[in-house]
């Protein structure tokens, strides 16, 4: 398979970068200068900015908004070229990733390397009920935002046609499994389309009366979070009015709802922010991986074995003071720039140095002007931590039009209370005919 960009450079180190997120992103960029070519392949054609995906899914965003097309954001960097790809497998030994190849019609196609960049992220895991992902959509990519905008918006339309009362509660239930940022944030954006966004537009049911269930197995709402943010948010969460339940471990997802122990809560939309694992193309690296499947790497973040193959990001598995890296964007974005060095540095035949995470803070926004944030000594929380996450997400945002677009798309429905983008898009509307 072809890999040359400018025929002149076919000459220097070939760079392969898998994923086009924070970690491959930041990386590609930090390479602008070096004397490599780059390869970055993505199974999709944009660049997602994962933390506003709620947003989308809660019809407060476009998917145009919190998305950029990764030929678009590398276009002035000449030394990248890049590809649309789907990688089945690596092959360390070969030096080469084999592509799934069912685009080309191709046996196999494969890409050679001399360093390679894997920076794949991580997709749900339902904790060994793979048939759950059926019933609960998790939220990973723009389609599964869509999904989950489209199931919730369908709920309340198909209530106000309901006659039977208990029927029509079950459809006004949603219920959230896991009470991390994500499922904080959705929680806190549900119980305001309820309360505020929908509560003129139907006739025979009242959204305000919607209930919103956040379920955490564990003892805590946001769990990574110091206890006195953690109390806040959980309080904040409550005055919105959503019923938050710690230590409620659900047990069955099904047609009806889900089981918390003994406890059946029907609810027609249930939507999971619970467990992450790595992206399962690292299983090919054949190398040690931590129990969410994140391989277990050297300090320089190269992978065991193989001193020019390097893991960033999600996929990326290591302890800095005795501390598990947390799987967020600081630590893939950082750790792009890193490896990018390092390569840097193999070619220069120096060798490669420790990764450093440098941690900025923490931060989770709970409904429509507050928020929780951890600085390790400052904590804040309310009006200014919420401002703070304005400010920040705007200016970690991919691209000016974004920005602009997010912060009038802001502006505008935090003085009207609305939610612009209520669109039931997809084909399973309706029973097919015939
Ligand atoms: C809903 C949500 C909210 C979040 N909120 C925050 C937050 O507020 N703050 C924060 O810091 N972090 C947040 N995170 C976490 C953060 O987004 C991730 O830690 C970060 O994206 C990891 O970057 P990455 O480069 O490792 O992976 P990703 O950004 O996930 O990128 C992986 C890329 O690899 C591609 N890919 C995967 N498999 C293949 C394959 N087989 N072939 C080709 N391409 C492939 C994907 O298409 C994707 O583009 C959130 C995550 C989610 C899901």
């Amino acid at each position: 398979m072809g890999s040359g960009i400018i025929p002149y450079m076919s000459a220097l180190p070939h760079v392969v970068i898998l994923g086009g997120g924070f970690g491959g992103l930041f990386a590609a960029r930090a390479l602008k200068r070096a004397p490599v070519r780059v390869t970055l392949l993505d199974r999709h054609n944009y660049h997602l900015f994962q933390p506003l995906l709620y947003q989308v899914a809660t019809a407060a965003l476009s998917p145009g908004d919190v998305a950029s097309p990764i030929r678009w954001v590398l276009r002035r960097q000449r030394n990248v070229k890049v590809l649309l790809a789907d990688v089945h497998r690596i092959d360390a030994a070969g030096k080469r990733v084999v592509l799934n190849a069912a685009a080309t019609g191709d046996a196999e196609e494969a890409l050679s390397y001399d360093y390679l960049i894997v920076a794949t992220g991580a997709a749900h895991a339902y904790f060994g009920h793979a048939e759950w992902a059926a019933r609960a959509p998790g939220l990973k990519t723009l389609d599964d935002a869509l999904e989950m905008r489209r199931q919730v918006l369908l709920a309340f339309e198909a209530a106000e046609r309901e006659t039977d009362e208990a029927r029509r509660r079950r459809l006004l239930t949603f219920v959230l499994v896991g009470a991390g940022p994500t499922g904080v944030e959705l929680a806190g954006a549900l119980i305001e389309i309820a309360r505020q966004s929908l509560r003129q537009d139907f006739r025979s049911i009242k959204p305000e009366s919607a209930r919103i269930l956040l379920l955490e197995g564990g003892p805590h709402v946001l769990g990574a979070f110091p206890q006195a943010l953690r109390d806040k948010a959980r309080a904040a969460l409550e005055r919105l009015g959503v019923e938050v339940r710690t230590n409620a471990v659900v047990t069955v997802v099904d047609a009806d709802g889900v089981k918390v122990g003994d406890e059946r809560i029907a609810a027609q939309t249930v939507l999971w922010a619970a467990g992450v694992a790595a992206s399962p193309v690292v299983t090919s690296l054949g190398v040690p991986l931590d129990r969410a499947g994140r391989v277990l790497s050297e300090p320089t973040l190269a992978v065991p074995g193989y001193p020019d193959v390097y893991v960033v990001g999600d996929v990326c598995a290591l302890q800095q003071d005795g501390r598990w890296l947390p799987g967020v964007a600081q630590v893939a974005m950082q750790g792009g720039a890193h490896v990018a060095r390092n390569i840097t540095r193999a070619i220069r035949r120096e060798p490669p140095t420790p990764f450093r995470y440098r941690d900025y803070g923490n931060m989770a926004v709970i409904g429509r002007a507050a928020a929780v944030v951890d600085l390790g000594r400052i904590q804040i929380a309310g009006f200014l931590a919420w401002l703070m996450w304005v400010f920040l997400h705007v200016f970690w945002l991919i691209g000016f039009r974004n920005r602009v677009a997010v912060m009038s798309e802001w502006a505008w429905s935090y003085f009207t209370m609305q939610r612009r983008i209520r669109l039931i898009t997809g084909e399973r509307l309706w029973p097919k005919a015939g």
